[in-house]
């Protein structure tokens, strides 16, 4: 409809897939639990930001999903809200591993999302925790232990956890690599392709980064199936 076409072309949103929904126009139009609309309100946002609006839909249709859109843009909560939708519906008991996965590429940028995280499940039972390197293994072991749902770990660590037996990754079903382009930058990509061997192939996968080149266009061929895409802006990079 018009008013789709005038929110894409306002917001520079472009698409690419099948059957791709309208994007949510408001918090209220993206149907969320009444526990996450009212953190999202609380926080004093007025709407979904461009990347959430159109990325939304896609994903809580259960869809793989690329998202492109620069720094600042909104992204974490982009995959993080409808990861909150999806606990609801996949239950996991293991105090092996979690079922929802992100991958980030430093240690800073790890704890700002396991912090976004925090702020907006401070009112369910979700459980999240932080595995990055550069502090001690025990602390974190412990918090995969009680069960987090929510595990975000930088690549390295995550191995490490995985080499020695402390993490299991079989009940993952919902995996983001957050900051794509960054993470093959700074050369974890062996990393990632080790990790995803253990992440059954039952899941939806969802890639977010800032731009566009040619290694991430790979990255996302070998591991996503079927994507629909999403762009804000200028993407070219
Ligand atoms: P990106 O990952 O795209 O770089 P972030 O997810 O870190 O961006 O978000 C940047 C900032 O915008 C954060 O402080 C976040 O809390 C805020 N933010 C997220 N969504 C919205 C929104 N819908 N409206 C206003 N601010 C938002
Ligand atoms: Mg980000």
């Amino acid at each position: 409809p018009a008013e789709v076409e005038a929110y894409r072309k306002k917001h520079e949103v472009t698409v690419m897939g099948e059957d791709v929904p309208a994007p949510f126009m408001s918090f209220e139009a993206a149907g969320f639990p009444p526990e996450v609309l009212k953190e999202l309100l609380k926080a004093g946002f007025q709407a979904p930001s461009p990347i959430q609006a159109q990325s939304w839909p896609i994903v809580m249709q259960q869809k793989d999903v690329v998202a492109v859109a620069k720094t600042g843009s909104g992204k974490t909560l982009g995959y993080l809200v409808p990861s909150f939708i999806h606990l609801q519906n996949h239950k996991n008991n293991s105090r092996m591993g979690p079922t929802v996965l992100v991958l980030a590429p430093t240690r800073e940028l790890a704890t700002q999302i396991e912090d976004e995280c925090v702020k907006f499940t401070k009112s369910s039972k979700i459980s999240s925790t932080c595995l990055y390197g550069g502090a001690p293994k025990g602390p974190q072991i412990r918090d995969i232990e009680r069960g987090a749902d929510i595990v975000i770990a930088t690549p390295g660590r995550l191995n490490d956890l995985l080499e020695t037996k402390k993490v299991s990754l079989g009940q993952v079903s919902y995996l983001v690599l957050d900051e794509a382009d960054r993470m093959l930058d700074m050369g974890f990509e062996p990393q990632i392709r080790k990790i995803l061997k253990e992440i059954p192939p039952k899941r939806q996968t969802l890639m977010y980064t800032a731009t566009w080149p040619k290694e991430v266009r790979k990255m996302a061929g070998d591991f996503l199936k079927n994507p629909v895409q999403v762009n804000i802006g200028n993407t070219d990079l």
